[in-house]
């Protein structure tokens, strides 16, 4: 690697090794305290600067919060061919609520407001939760063998094919019925 400094008195007649990492610290820190250049560069490029540190922020934040855990286990970083993005909203909408759990179920509305009971609507035993809704629930045990995979999982349910996605969205809008037991 070749290095050439316009300022400082540091210069090397050798080229830096890799291992040689204080030499580069302390360049950075003595260029950060000297007189930056304005370097005109395309609005494209500037856009494509920004997009980039924004995208890692908001990839970073999204590692280290402690939000929307129910979804980072399944969906670790953005994936723009998730077969979600294929779906028309309506469904898409379905999927993306049971993905992290905020759905109008028993279970969630009670988180919100204690006077609704969790209970689910369809055997009034256990809570509704996405879990119950789409695996346990034995009054919808037909429907289940109808949309949803034989062995449903969180994973092939509700992050598999986009047939699948639709089937599963489509579950739920007939599990969600309150008529319908
Ligand atoms: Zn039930």
């Amino acid at each position: 690697m070749l290095c050439s400094q316009k300022r400082g008195s540091e210069f090397r007649s050798t080229p830096p090794t890799s291992n040689d990492h204080n030499f580069f610290v302390g360049l950075a820190k003595k260029g950060s305290h000297m007189q930056q250049d304005n370097v005109q560069t395309t609005y494209d490029t500037a856009k494509q600067i920004a997009n980039q540190n924004t995208q890692e922020v908001w990839y970073n934040n999204w590692m280290e919060d402690d939000k929307g855990r129910q979804l980072y286990q399944h969906l670790p970083k953005p994936n723009p061919k998730d077969p979600i993005n294929n779906l028309d909203r309506k469904d898409q909408c379905n999927i993306f609520r049971l993905r992290t759990g905020h759905i109008m179920l028993n279970g969630h509305r009670n988180r919100i407001d204690p006077l609704v009971p969790p209970m689910c609507r369809h055997c009034g035993i256990h809570t509704e939760t996405v879990e119950h809704h789409l695996f346990h629930c034995v009054n919808l045990r037909n429907l289940r063998k109808n949309l949803l995979p034989s062995n449903p999982t969180l994973e092939n349910c509700l992050y598999g094919n986009v047939n699948q996605l639709k089937k599963t969205s489509k579950f739920h809008i007939i599990a969600s019925r309150v008529d319908r037991a």
